[in-house]
């Protein structure tokens, strides 16, 4: 049933190892190798040849890789050592020219290309599954939808029971909790609560501080569903907001409102980035907002396109990405608002539908 889609993946990649006279890709980004043929073990590697695909695996996977996988690669299983199992497979491929993934070996790992490996041309890649990724086709977006239903479920649970006295580890396992209860696979990252000074840390842990009235809790977290990622963050008043707070936050959320508002297929990363950060800028926080716009999400929770001021390539129609401007008063507190959206010719639609309202708990 997923044959074409894991098969669609790869003749995409072919395309693009034989335009740049590559004859295969040895595969060692988990998620990567996730993407081109659905095996979601562990430890295995994935070489892509013009004429073949072969996952090779380990013991642990003998059965789990034939159910997922058997239907888009060829299965090796060694018990030994998939490297070595590399190097006996090679020779019965009519490969020279093999490209590899820089970004996601170890030194120690890519040493073996002059040893073992020597025969072999080996040429360092980057980004070129990564690329196909950004453009999710209708059963990835199916699955982000499915996270991100699952995480504002967990949320709104959880607001229930925040109130003041408790600690941000509360907050944190009670949320643990309702994503587990709405069915998240896994939690795509450590989930951030932060409160009071803390909330002006943008990728703060929660810790053992306690909530107090009249300041800002700041939650940033995701679910997993059919292994794709959510990515939300909204801030809360724990009590009641004072004037300052109300102001911080109307600009962060105009903010996330202008860039959703103008984000399209074409429109460079860079350009993103800038309508959120220039709305900031001229309210007098351009300085507190010290970090990028958004970034794409799937099968990882940071992944390609990035809408940044650095990021100088289009956004593909298909992409989902995050949008979340913040403002960040060191020792006052910060806001963040984050949403994930689908980009299309026609713009950003929005898929978090939980409130953007300042919303006082406790
Ligand atoms: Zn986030
Ligand atoms: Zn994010």
């Amino acid at each position: 049933m997923h044959a074409p889609r894991h098969l669609d993946r790869q003749a995409r990649l072919r395309a693009s190892l034989a335009a740049s006279q590559l004859d295969g890709l040895l595969v060692t980004s988990i998620p990567n190798v996730r993407y081109l043929c659905g095996f979601t073990g562990s430890s295995a590697m994935l070489l892509v040849t013009a004429a073949r695909t072969v996952l090779i695996t380990d013991f642990r996977y003998a059965t789990q890789s034939a159910a997922e996988s058997g239907h888009a690669a060829d299965i090796i299983i060694d018990p030994t050592s998939i490297w070595s199992r590399l190097w006996t497979l090679l020779p019965e491929l009519p490969v020279e020219t093999v490209a590899f993934e820089s970004a996601h070996m170890t030194h120690a790992d890519a040493a073996r290309f002059s040893d073992a490996g020597a025969q072999w041309h080996w040429r360092p890649a980057v980004n070129l599954v990564e690329v196909l990724r950004e453009q999710k086709d209708e059963s990835e977006v199916a699955s982000i939808r499915n996270a991100i239903a699952m995480a504002e479920r967990a949320l709104e649970r959880t607001v229930l029971h925040v109130k003041a006295g408790m600690t941000e580890l509360d907050v944190c396992g009670r949320l643990e909790f309702e994503l587990r209860a709405a069915g998240s696979e896994a939690f795509p990252f450590e989930c951030i609560v932060a409160s009071g000074e803390r909330s002006a840390l943008p990728h703060a842990r929660a810790s053992a501080r306690v909530l107090r009235p009249g300041e800002f809790l700041l939650i940033d977290f995701g679910a997993v569903s059919g292994g794709y990622c959510s990515d939300i963050t909204r801030t809360f008043a724990v009590g009641s907001a004072n004037a300052e707070m109300r102001d911080i936050y109307a600009i962060v959320r105009e903010a996330n409102a202008s860039a959703s508002g103008a984000v399209r297929a074409g429109m460079r990363g860079r350009d993103a980035d800038a309508v959120a950060r220039g709305y900031i800028e001229r309210r007098g926080w351009g300085a507190e907002f010290g970090h990028s716009l958004g970034h794409g999400i799937g099968l990882e929770v940071h992944e390609s396109p990035r809408l940044s001021t650095l990021a100088e390539s289009p956004l593909p129609a298909g992409a989902v990405v995050t949008i979340e401007p913040g403002v960040y008063r060191a020792g006052w507190g910060g806001v963040r608002i984050e949403d994930d959206v689908l980009v299309t010719t026609d713009g950003a639609e929005v898929l978090t539908s939980f409130s953007r309202e300042l919303i006082e708990i406790g």
